[in-house]
């Protein structure tokens, strides 16, 4: 036993690097944050399960940003919303619509100040491995997916035949059946701009939603069609130094970085009267940034599988020996 745990355990550390390669491909978006009054944030909260390491300021602002989005609409740029449809599959886009396409996606929300434990489950020896993936975050990232990277490792049975993977939550253990329970990381981009949205409240807050759906769209795509995650690629030489290298750039016209900019697209909308000419413009500049990430045409052969992979059987683990890394 010793000796099978010691070899997992080896195994597992290199798994962990790679998540965190995963997670630093899946970290992006910069941010924003809601200044208005919104007595329905407890309503966006229902959906989702926080954190108790998050502050309760920072969950209602996520709330009143998620809130927001209900206010999407676009009904100027007819362009904008069909590429949005033809984007997210969708026959109708509504506010409603992409705020439970988001719910659909992302379940937990977490902080990047917070390591965050996980646990391997492995049926036949009836053992849980836990280990924790220590988060990081640079000042511009205001979310990150974890989940397409967890559920890989579990599928891939090349390396070890796990069963299942376990998010340490509220002091509950809860099972990743699918990328569509997203687990979302809460990055210093989104608290920074907590801090510095005043001058730029709506703008921000778009900045915010567009991430999080940004990052919702990660917890798409399948194994099969090599799609799991939606990953992004690195960035050419072309993009400038700062991005040269970078996993931010898309070569799918579907990805989660054309998802942002149409959404901030409809979004923008709300900035029309309630913007002054400055927020205008940064707003047209963010917009133009998430645009340019995208490496590829928009043809049919660009729109890469975005069928969410098949959901893992439910594992029960109760009298499983629990092992920590
Ligand atoms: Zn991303």
């Amino acid at each position: 036993m010793k000796n099978k745990l010691k070899q997992r355990l080896k195994v597992k550390s290199m798994q962990i690097g790679f998540t965190l390669l995963g997670l630093n491909a899946f970290a992006c978006g910069k941010s924003s944050k809601s200044d208005k009054q919104d007595s329905q944030a407890s309503v966006a909260n229902a959906n989702l399960i926080f954190d108790e390491s998050l502050s309760t300021s920072l969950t209602a602002d996520i709330g009143k940003d998620l809130n927001s989005l209900r206010t999407w609409y676009n009904d100027k740029n007819v362009d904008s919303i069909n590429n949005l449809k033809k984007i997210l599959n969708l026959n109708e886009i509504s506010g409603p619509i992409l705020e439970s396409w988001f719910y659909d996606r992302i379940q937990y929300v977490i902080s990047y100040k917070t390591n965050v434990k996980f646990s391997y489950a492995y049926a036949v020896d009836r053992e849980l491995v836990n280990f924790d993936i220590k988060l990081r975050s640079s000042p511009n990232i205001v979310a990150a997916n974890l989940s397409a990277g967890l559920i890989e490792q579990v599928k891939d049975k090349t390396v070890e035949d796990r069963d299942a993977v376990f998010l340490h939550i509220n002091g509950l253990k809860k099972q990743l059946l699918s990328a569509h329970k997203g687990v979302m990381m809460i990055g210093a981009g989104y608290e920074i701009d907590h801090e510095e949205a005043k001058k730029i409240p709506i703008v921000n807050s778009i900045r915010h939603i567009a991430a999080m759906l940004h990052e919702a769209r990660h917890s798409d795509g399948n194994v099969k069609s090599k799609t799991l995650g939606m990953s992004h690629v690195q960035c050419p030489a072309s993009k400038g130094e700062e991005l040269e290298g970078q996993y931010a750039c898309d070569n799918s016209w579907n990805g989660p970085y054309n998802v942002g900019a149409y959404v901030s697209e409809g979004l923008a909308a709300q900035c029309s009267a309630g913007c002054t000419e400055n927020e205008k413009l940064i707003l047209s500049f963010v917009i133009l940034d998430l645009k340019s990430r995208i490496l590829v045409e928009n043809k049919a052969a660009n729109y890469w599988d975005a069928t969410p992979e098949k959901s893992l059987p439910t594992l029960g683990i109760d009298g499983f020996t629990t092992f920590e890394n």
